[in-house]
């Protein structure tokens, strides 16, 4: 099974949770030599009946995707390219700015991005890795961990019906409200309280706004579905130009903020065009985010990735691609384990690159995020205006262009194969003895 011919030790992995985390997880770890087992509690089905779903695959995710074999046709085939965004005043849904993906910004963004259902990157993953040996265990709803205490103890991974599985090291891809993330947060001082020292532009908008823009909301919808709604017809009339999905996003403030009120009532979501898209049962998931001083566990056997370490902003267009590059990160590492002697150290580079990583993001999200959902005032007056300013591409001022552009710019240029790298020909010498 080993395809790395370089690794000495070979481990056992228990990966909770096959949503995009965890297959992108099983897959590097697995192409780096080790044993991978993957624990769902769904069913397979569920996972290829998805409907309603476009995974948003920023320019970096379209990068790193194109290191896992057959990605790059199944983007091209099946994705939508995206074409960039365009903002509607949520009232009258009149169109306030667009912001496109010119030749100029595309090569500023270093790749194309692109929308693709759910179920389609799913599937492939889920075919790479059982070609790759990866085990599957379906309808396994992991409820505890029993990490060992040493270094070569063995750690359990307990089911709701008592299964047991028995491994080296679990990474626990259990998404947004992750039961795996309690372990670590149990542990004596983890939450972090600091702010690590990280440069963003512009960053007046913090964490400590956050609970006022705890609502928002995205659907991809078939064009032709939105044709039977007035409201979402008139969007397709401004701008569409893609071909199978049309991604919404809706913000709105929570109801508890009245000032906040942009008039939006959260409960027309479900009179958006189609029955269907009421009856789709979606998990509840809370904006609360945490920052975890540690990403592994203190016996460093249990590792968090994706949506279960991030506690990332729900509908957030990064998401997916932490999720494959925290995948990634952990896999070139993995793939570079000569004794178990080593393991901390490597979860240790495993924390310093996806940490910062992890903080750069979420800043950014919170910054648009503020931005899109401000109230009625002179505040919004100022950004409809800058908005404004992309609706006429011949005269647009570069200026504004640019800082409208930035931050997207700044994320979407994240190379996580150069970070890791990076890390390693810094790290790597002193890790290897
Ligand atoms: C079915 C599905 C459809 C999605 N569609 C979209 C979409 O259209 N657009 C979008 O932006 N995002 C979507 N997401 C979310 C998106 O996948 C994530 O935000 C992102 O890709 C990070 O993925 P993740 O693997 O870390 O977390 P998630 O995708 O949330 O996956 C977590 C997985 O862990 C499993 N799990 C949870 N607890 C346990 C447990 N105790 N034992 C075993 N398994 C457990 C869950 O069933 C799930 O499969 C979807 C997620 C799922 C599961």
């Amino acid at each position: 099974m080993a395809e790395n011919e370089n690794l000495n030790c070979t481990l056992t992995f228990a990966i909770v949770g096959g949503s995009i985390g965890g297959l992108s997880t099983a897959y590097f770890l697995a192409q780096a030599g080790h044993k991978t087992i993957v624990l769902e509690k769904q069913n397979k089905q569920y996972f290829l009946t998805q409907k309603f779903t476009g995974l948003r695959i920023p320019p970096n995710l379209t990068l790193l995707l194109h290191e896992i074999p057959g990605m790059a046709d199944l983007l091209t085939g099946r994705g939508t390219p995206s074409t960039g965004f365009t903002l509607h005043q949520g009232e009258t849904f009149e169109l306030i700015g667009q912001l496109i993906y010119s030749e100029k910004i595309i090569s500023d963004l270093g790749n194309v991005g692109y929308r693709i259902p759910y179920t389609d990157i799913w599937r492939h993953l889920y075919d790479l890795c059982t070609s790759h040996s990866v085990e599957f265990l379906f309808d396994f709803e992991v409820n505890a961990v029993v990490c060992g205490k040493t270094l070569t103890d063995q750690t359990k991974v307990l089911s709701s019906l008592k299964q047991e599985v028995v491994c080296d090291m679990v990474v626990a891809a259990d998404g947004h409200n992750s039961f795996a993330r309690e372990i670590i947060m149990n542990q004596p001082n983890d939450i972090d309280t600091e702010r690590d020292e990280i440069d963003i532009e512009n960053d007046n908008i913090g964490s400590s706004q956050f609970s006022e823009l705890d609502s928002w909301d995205r659907l991809s919808i078939a064009p032709q579905l939105m044709q039977e709604d007035p409201a979402l017809s008139s969007l397709l009339e401004s701008s569409w130009e893609g071909t199978d999905q049309y991604g919404l996003n809706i913000y709105y403030s929570d109801k508890n903020h009245i000032s906040y009120d942009a008039g939006w009532d959260p409960e027309k979501l479900d009179s958006i065009s189609v029955k269907e898209i009421s009856s789709i049962e979606r998990e509840p998931r809370s904006q609360n985010p945490v920052n975890l001083s540690s990403y592994t566990d203190v016996t460093n056997h249990l590792v968090l990735i994706g949506d279960a370490v991030h506690a990332a902003l729900v509908n957030g267009l990064y998401n997916t691609a932490l999720a494959v590059e925290d995948a990634f990160v952990l896999g070139f590492l993995f793939s570079k384990l000569k004794s178990v002697a080593q393991i901390p150290n490597l979860l240790t580079g495993y924390n310093d690159i996806r940490k910062a990583r992890t903080r750069m993001i979420r800043e950014v999200q919170l910054g648009i995020f503020h931005t899109l959902s401000l109230p009625p005032g002179p505040q919004q007056d100022a950004r409809n205006q800058a908005f404004g300013q992309t609706l006429h591409q011949d005269d647009v001022n570069d200026e504004i262009l640019a800082q409208l552009w930035n931050h997207h710019i700044s994320t979407c240029s994240y190379n996580a194969k150069d970070a890791v790298e990076e890390w390693w020909h810094n790290w790597g010498t002193f890790y290897r003895e």
